[in-house]
């Protein structure tokens, strides 16, 4: 199944080109703050899931007439492995990958959706690149997970771009700003993609393919991913992963658009816009960090 938000918040489900509004069965309260519907039916789903397939005879909605928005804006979390493809650590000259590594954290305020441009922050000297990612939904709340148990703890997928300014600052700093963390169209749920270590995951920007990649090879693999993270920190039902790009990243400007498709999931595009905001002052020198 996919499950989307979209317009002003409502939830529904997407079959083929059309949606399905089911936002009067697991979102009862559009105002209420923060937006946790998609995580409560998230965590609820094999309660809800007879109610959402009854719930697809319902009208439909063609999807060329509605707003796609993120579908996971309260996400807990979005866990982020840097150096994760090999091709992508030598573009960038890395001996220390995600093995080593670890991840780091985008906040969920970043998080941005399908119909939301890519806000560019006013940097003229830096560079800012586009990151294709597969996003990995948690399921289920859960600590010191066993890798052998990966599947238990996946609800499902999503294609993800993690935008981030170049330079020596901390990565959060130069990764966090408001729509660095586009993810969408939808949650396309586990049961129903099947086998995600070999998904093909591909980025145009203006047309221009970029990046072309198989999860095959990523370093840390999925199972590894879930069980490192989970070592440190409880996941939680709707919490993200972002698995790491593969190689082929670049700068994007704005009035660019940038495509991302992941296979069996689907794609995205966004437009990028440049701003006059967000010259935060750790920007302004190449200062002599490490
Ligand atoms: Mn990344």
């Amino acid at each position: 199944m996919k499950l989307a938000r979209f317009n002003e918040g409502h939830i529904g489900i997407v079959v083929d080109e059309e949606i399905i509004d089911i936002n009067d069965l697991v979102n009862k309260d559009l105002e209420a703050w923060p937006l946790v519907a998609m995580n409560r039916l998230i965590a609820e789903y094999q309660q809800f899931e007879p109610t959402l397939r009854a719930a697809l005879a319902r009208p439909r909605i063609p999807l060329s007439q509605v707003q796609l928005l993120t579908p996971i804006p309260a996400s807990s979390k979005v866990i982020a492995y840097p150096i994760n493809y090999h091709d992508h650590a030598t573009e960038m000259g890395r001996q220390a990958k995600a093995n080593n590594l670890g991840f780091f954290l985008k906040p969920p305020s970043s998080l941005s959706g399908p119909s939301d441009p890519i806000l560019l922050p006013d940097l003229p000297d830096r560079r800012i690149d586009h990151e294709c990612e597969l996003a990995i939904v948690i399921g289920k709340r859960g600590k010191d997970i066993p890798r052998e148990d990966w599947q238990d703890y996946v609800f499902g997928y999503s294609c993800l771009m993690d935008i981030v300014v170049r330079g020596k600052e901390e990565r959060v700093a130069r990764k966090a700003f408001d729509t660095f963390c586009p993810v969408g169209p939808w949650i396309m749920t586990a049961d129903e993609l099947g086998d995600p270590s070999n998904l093909r995951g591909r980025l145009w920007v203006n047309d221009e393919l970029r990046q072309d990649a198989n999860t095959r090879d990523l370093i840390v693999d999925i199972p590894g991913m879930i069980e490192i993270a989970s070592h440190i920190m409880t996941l939680e039902p709707g919490d993200i992963i972002a698995a790491g790009t593969p190689a082929g990243v670049g700068p994007i400007k704005g009035g660019d658009h940038v495509k991302i498709e992941f296979e069996k999931i689907g794609s995205m595009t966004v437009m990028v816009k440049q701003t006059s905001g967000g010259r935060a002052s750790i920007f302004e020198t190449t200062a002599a960090v490490s």
